[in-house]
């Protein structure tokens, strides 16, 4: 079905997992396309279909946001007791690319759909819990293509805090009452920084037996004593995975754990780090929608050298800059918050002006972070393009246009941004923080080996000197940035190389006692 790149995709699809083959139930609180604030929307909008080509039986799991219309109603409903009160929930179904997508439909979460986490602590929380007594019952309850999954070779995988009480039902409902025994459960840590903090008191909405409260009970700086929603997971589920070995790290220390790094370092014996893949039909520059009118060009790592540069054009012509094949363009794509970096950004601008460069930044976010991109952009018309918006079309162009991307970001659990340029043939230069240290293997011109640029203090100047040397190989060592690129080109960042090492983390768990 579908579109050549997925034809060949399947066509192309590794081995199946023969006798190890899984009933996989993936929850989260985000699925794109239908519903999808960032990174965790695409990661279970992809992954579920990856290990579907791998010969699992695959179920995504999210709630009814609004109506979509792929998805019909089973008729199937139930009713879930959450905080005191009873709430009935449906199921809608939808088989996809070899994967059953179930929405759990009720009126809390009808109307979410641009604001997943928006509403009061009490009102998330309300949701959340919803959401995972009714996932955790769906391999009963639920017929897909007229059957059940049941729970034979059944694993779970859970998604941030939001789901992370799944793990938790899954022991108190089921196995601690000897059912389920053979059904595992997978934790993924997309953000470690929001948790499911509240007042212990309300451990009583959970609908636990009280011997749980222990796993919720955390006393720390942060927080005081208080309840903990991520970390129960992470003391209950068999495996967890975090977005890249990096961020496995990080969430060890102090820095990085928001709070949970001792029990993050407890268990470090069952956490593994997956970086995520990248969708292939959505960003690949030999087949790349946005890359089709207005002076743009598909290519690949055959015709990097036209391709791009027509790109390169046809991006300074759109923003009104000077058309110049010859200037290192630089750009930024992402949030504008402290977690991006844009501040580092902006104090690093005074000595890029002073050098020959042109600068396009995409973003939305905080307000003045927003002021501070139009008032570069008209302090230097002619080097500088700050665009306040969210633009699909232009992200994927500035991928293909710019000669080099920027992300310094303070911390970056996967990023996702680095990828697709790589993919591009744009260099990445970033911080080498999380994912990002994990993907960007930097250059080393002895060797001639690596894919981009690093620095290791999330700081203007440290930033500035890893752009100095990427300039000066741009402009002096073609050959060199050549190499880069096509590495970058060249690699196997899909989901069915991901999918493999969460199978990997799957069996794990499921030999597990
Ligand atoms: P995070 O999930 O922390 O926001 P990621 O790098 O994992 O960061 O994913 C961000 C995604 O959002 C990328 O696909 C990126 O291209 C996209 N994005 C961010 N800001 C914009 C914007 N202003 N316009 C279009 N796409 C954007």
């Amino acid at each position: 079905s579908g579109s050549p790149i997925q034809k060949k995709v399947l066509d192309e699809a590794p081995p199946l997992a023969g006798t190890n083959v899984m009933n996989v139930v993936i929850v989260a609180c985000e699925c794109a396309p239908w519903s999808k604030t960032g990174g965790l929307g695409d990661v279970v909008g992809a992954l579920p279909k990856a290990l579907a080509r791998r010969g699992h039986r695959v179920m995504a799991v999210a709630p009814r946001y609004k109506n979509y219309v792929e998805a019909w109603e089973t008729g199937v409903r139930k009713v879930y007791n959450v905080a005191g009160q009873d709430m009935e929930v449906g199921y809608f179904h939808a088989y996809i690319d070899g994967v059953d997508f179930v929405f759990v439909d009720s009126p809390m979460f009808h109307g979410w759909c641009h604001d997943i986490y928006g509403g009061s602590r009490e009102d998330v929380l309300a949701r959340m819990i919803l959401l995972c007594k009714a996932a955790v019952e769906i391999p009963w309850h639920v017929p897909c293509g007229g059957v059940c999954y049941g729970d034979g070779n059944l694993v779970f995988i859970a998604n941030d805090w939001h789901t992370a009480l799944l793990p938790v039902y899954l022991q108190a409902y089921y196995r601690d009452n000897q059912l389920m025994q053979y059904t595992r459960s997978v934790l993924v840590i997309h953000n470690i920084a929001h948790q499911g903090r509240g007042p212990l008191s309300d451990f009583g909405k959970l609908g636990l037996p009280d011997h749980f409260r222990d796993k919720f009970a955390l006393y720390d700086p942060i927080g005081g004593e208080h309840m903990n929603i991520f970390m129960a997971g992470i003391l209950t589920a068999h495996r967890v995975i975090a977005v890249s070995h990096g961020y496995a790290w990080e969430c060890q220390t102090q820095e990085g754990g928001w709070g949970l790094d001792n029990v993050m370092r407890e268990n470090s014996w069952k956490l593994k780090g997956v970086v995520n893949g990248i969708d292939d039909s959505e960003w690949n520059p030999e087949v790349d929608k946005c890359l089709v009118g207005d002076g743009y060009k598909q290519y690949s790592s055959a015709s990097l050298e036209t391709g791009k540069a027509a790109c390169k054009a046809a991006l300074q012509k759109e923003l009104g800059l000077p058309v110049r094949p010859d200037v290192p363009l630089l750009g930024f794509i992402g949030r504008l918050d402290y977690q991006k970096g844009v501040d580092i950004i902006a104090e690093a601008i005074p000595w890029m002006m002073g050098h020959d460069v042109q600068l396009v930044l995409l973003g939305t976010g905080r307000p003045d972070l927003e002021e501070l991109l139009r008032s570069f952009e008209a302090k230097h018309r002619d080097k500088v393009r700050g665009w306040v918006g969210f633009s699909v079309k232009t992200a994927h162009r500035i991928t293909a246009g710019v000669d080099i991307l920027l992300m310094p970001s303070r911390f970056e659990p996967c990023g996702l941004n680095q990828l697709y340029a790589m993919r591009y043939g744009t260099v990445p230069v970033v911080h080498a923080v999380g994912g990002l240290r994990d993907t960007v293997t930097p250059f080393d011109p002895f060797t001639n080996s690596g894919l981009g640029w690093t620095f290791d203090r999330a700081e203007a100047s440290a930033m500035t000197h890893a752009i100095g040397n990427a300039m000066w190989t741009y402009k002096d060592y073609k050959e060199s940035w050549r190499g880069i690129q096509l590495r970058g080109m060249k690699q196997d960042l899909s989901w069915d190389h991901a999918a493999q090492q969460y199978e990997e983390v799957l069996l794990a768990a499921k030999f597990q006692w």
